[in-house]
């Protein structure tokens, strides 16, 4: 069945896995879909057919659920101490990093990216959130409250477990995106339904054979392969399910909170966005231009936090869209495998398309090009140049929509108050990041007080830590992931009266 066409330069384990018959993982044991049905998985690099995976409907939703729903409703994952639950969450951190490289060469092939990013980037900070998750299963409490009502009372909380957690997940961290979705739910002993991206299923079907590794008992974990009509849509209306956890686009994430409403089941999103990166003129100047490249370039702009407005100073602006422009023209891009790579190709054709489609709008619509532009020039593959933009104005498409991509626009600002150049970076529907480049203090803290977004960085941009909260304002979402933060998402609270 499978037409197989990988890389020669991956590792056996890895080509033997990619070959193997793939199934998903539900009450505990690796099944095919009911229907029996596979679709492809495509390598971004050539086009080519990977493998296949079990196409998940209805029904397997169903099967996932009721599997999830008894893990939780009788199943030991709720009961454990939360010790022995931290213990397993560890030891799949643990074997994360056994396996370190074989994931990266899976994330690889599948999504496009570097090897050599993934190794050190997507499976460490994988493995990170799961050892940092771990922790966490043994210092969730409640408070005790001193409370006025006449009597004796004794007043306390406890915080519960939510229930039975669906989570959807997109494709541009394949790995990072599972592990910062499941583990946060398992640490607070709720059971999970995680949808893998149907363009990125591998890194999150082999994570579960971790799991299974680790000792997880069955349907605590329930991984399931499919398409966001066939098994999503499903997943997020079903009754038995009492959250769902969503990370995708703005416009997916409110046909999620539609499906919700059938239960009202509780919500989380983790949406688009359309970051601004603001160069204030005394910032380290080359600093600035190395970071704010790779603000829009880190992961081929495919980062919902990407800094694609860049908004510099006028005194500066020709010296920094220089700066980035040179960068950009000195990235390699080439097969994620190629050991030169320092940009893969986008995840799909259907994304590449979207992605040249933005830059011809820009073109179209006035803007000009400092780098890059719409041919790639690489003969197959979904291969984007990283492109930079300046001549845009605030109501173009590219200025206004998230591209997903390694564009980005520079526009300059003369204004002398902080107050106009924050209405700008404020002028989005997004809310989820920024950065700020100045090495003057009141500046870097009225500018990070100033931004409406959930994340500002100052003189760095995409700094990730399994300890901070990540989310959006606006239309960015709903909720954090990561931190201490992201248990709220899995957590009910209970006030508890007993009168004395
Ligand atoms: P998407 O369409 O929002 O997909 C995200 C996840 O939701 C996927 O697992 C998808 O399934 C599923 N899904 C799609 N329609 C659904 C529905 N009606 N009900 C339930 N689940 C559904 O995002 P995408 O297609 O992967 O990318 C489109 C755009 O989203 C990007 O260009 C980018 O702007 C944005 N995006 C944002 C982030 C982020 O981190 N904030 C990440 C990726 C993409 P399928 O796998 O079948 O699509
Ligand atoms: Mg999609």
């Amino acid at each position: 069945m499978a037409t197989i066409a990988i890389d020669p330069r991956v590792s056996s384990g890895t080509a033997d896995f990619v070959a193997s018959s793939h199934k998903m993982f539900i009450d505990g044991r690796f099944v095919a879909a009911a229907s029996g049905k596979t679709f492809p998985v495509y390598n971004p690099a050539t086009g080519e057919v990977l493998t296949h995976v079990p196409e998940a409907e209805s029904e397997d939703v169903n099967r996932a659920v009721a599997a999830a729903r008894r893990a939780f409703d009788e199943g030991p994952w709720p009961r454990m101490s939360a010790s022995e639950r931290g213990r397993i969450l560890w030891r799949v951190s643990e074997l994360l990093e056994k396996h370190n490289d074989e994931f990266a060469e899976l994330e690889s092939l599948d999504n496009g990216k570097p090897f050599s990013v993934a190794r050190i980037a997507d499976v460490p900070l994988a493995a990170d959130m799961f050892r940092y998750m771990a922790g966490w299963t043994t210092k969730i409490t409640g408070r005790t409250f001193p409370i006025s009502f006449p009597g004796d009372f004794h007043s306390y909380t406890l915080r519960e477990p939510i229930g039975v957690v669906a989570q959807i997940i997109p494709w541009n961290f394949p790995l990072l995106m599972a592990a910062w979705k499941v583990a946060p739910a398992l640490a607070a002993g709720c059971t999970v339904v995680l949808k893998l991206a149907e363009q990125t299923p591998l890194s999150g079907l082999r994570l579960a054979q971790l799991f299974d590794e680790a000792g997880m008992p069955p349907g605590a974990l329930n991984v399931i392969t499919g398409f966001g009509e066939g098994a999503g849509a499903p997943l997020a209306a079903h009754d038995d399910v009492d959250k769902i956890a969503f990370t995708g686009s703005t416009e997916v994430g409110k046909l999620i909170v539609k499906a919700a409403t059938g239960n009202l089941k509780k919500v989380s999103l983790e949406l688009g966005g359309k970051s601004p990166a603001i160069v204030f003129p005394d910032a380290r100047i080359d600093h600035a231009i190395q970071g704010t490249a790779s603000a829009i370039f880190f992961n081929h702009g495919q980062c919902c936090c990407a800094g694609s407005r860049l908004y510099i100073h006028e005194k500066i602006f020709d010296q920094v869209v220089e700066g980035v422009s040179h960068v950009a023209e000195d990235i390699k891009v080439a097969p994620g495998l190629d050991p030169s790579s320092q940009m893969g190709p986008l995840v799909s054709d259907e994304q590449y398309k979207k992605v040249v489609g933005y830059i011809e709008s820009g073109l179209a619509e006035g803007a000009h090009i400092a780098a890059g532009g719409p041919v790639s020039g690489v003969e197959r593959g979904y291969f984007v140049r990283p492109t930079v933009l300046t001549g845009t104005n605030p109501k173009m498409k590219v200025v206004q929509e998230e591209i997903f991509g390694p564009v980005v626009c520079a526009v300059p600002f003369s204004d002398k108050e902080l107050d106009a150049i924050l209405k700008r970076a404020n002028d989005s529907i997004y809310g989820l990041a920024a950065s700020v480049w100045t090495d003057n203090l009141t500046i870097a803290h009225k500018v990070s007080r100033g931004l409406r977004a959930g994340t500002v960085w100052v003189n760095c941009h995409n700094v990730f830590d399994a300890a901070l909260p990540f989310g959006g304002y606006k239309q960015s979402g709903w909720g954090r992931e990561m931190g201490e933060e992201v248990l709220n998402n899995y957590l009910e609270t209970k006030a508890v009266t007993i009168a004395l």
